[in-house]
């Protein structure tokens, strides 16, 4: 390896990131088996959310890039199919730490180990795209959360709104990144036909999408809240049953179809 070369790999092995835990053997998040980062740190409130410790942008365990790689390493041949996955809290809030993690990934000496970026888009910005342009530029994959359809939705929903993630959207559809979009469906909020029938309108104008999750609301984060002495903001609202998730998701792909077919 060249001297330069080996600088710069050194340079990102040794960037820190806060990370909240991290799952060898991931399943869910991305294709095949993967090692799952949950960077520490979101800006969001969700009602649904299930991990509220990893809010906290200066909790977590300061990890570095070439930790992350060294922990894939050691696994290698559990992930031949799978990769590394950068979930949270919200990764993109670490974007020097998150490229380095990617940029490793792709020049791994064993072989190029494929990425992918579970994100909610709320820390992009389309006024300054350069602050992750070298994530973006390693991402293989990217799941976008997609909380809400509607902006007011999104803000009552999150805490916040949604044009920095529609600003992520359509950033990935310029670059023609592959993206599978996920929805987690809460009965009562994210459910009814007109929000499906808007989300299918949404992902209609991104032709990168190549698949879409629609992932039922369960309660198994009320016990975290106890624990942390917070109120759940979802108290009463019962679990999505999964039965009716298939229907669900045909609305929204009939309306994404619809609204393809007017663009004509
Ligand atoms: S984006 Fe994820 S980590 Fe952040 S509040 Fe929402 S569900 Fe929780």
């Amino acid at each position: 390896m060249e001297k330069d070369e080996a600088g710069k790999i050194g340079a990102l092995r040794a960037r820190e990131g806060r990370v909240h835990s991290m799952e060898t053997m991931g399943t869910v998040d991305g294709p095949g088996t993967r090692l799952v980062v949950f960077c520490q740190g979101c800006p969001m409130r969700c009602a649904y959310c299930h991990n509220p410790d990893s809010w906290d942008p200066a909790a977590g365990s300061v990890t570095t890039a070439g930790e992350v790689l060294d922990l894939f390493e050691r696994n290698r041949p559990f992930y031949r199919r799978g990769g590394i996955t950068l979930s949270g809290g919200e990764p993109m809030l670490q974007p020097d730490f998150a490229a380095a993690v990617f940029a490793l990934a792709h020049a791994a000496p064993a072989g190029r180990i494929h990425t992918c970026l579970d994100t909610s888009g709320i820390a992009f910005s389309a006024a300054s795209p350069e602050r992750h342009a070298a994530l973006l530029d390693k991402c293989d994959l990217v799941l976008l959360d997609v909380k809400h359809a509607f902006d007011e939705g999104h803000r009552e929903l999150t805490g916040k709104a949604a044009g920095n993630p529609r600003a992520l959207g359509d950033e990935l559809a310029r670059r023609g990144t592959p993206v599978v979009v996920r929805h987690v469906v809460v009965p009562g909020i994210t459910d009814d036909p007109e929000e499906l029938a808007a989300l299918g309108r949404l992902i209609a104008r991104w032709d990168n999408v190549v698949g879409l999750d629609l992932l039922p609301y369960h309660t198994m984060g009320v016990g975290k809240y106890r624990a942390l002495g917070l109120d759940y903001p979802l108290e009463g609202v019962s679990a999505q049953e999964k039965g009716a998730i298939p229907g669900l998701r045909r609305q929204v792909l009939e309306a994404r179809a619809a609204a393809r077919s007017d663009r004509g």
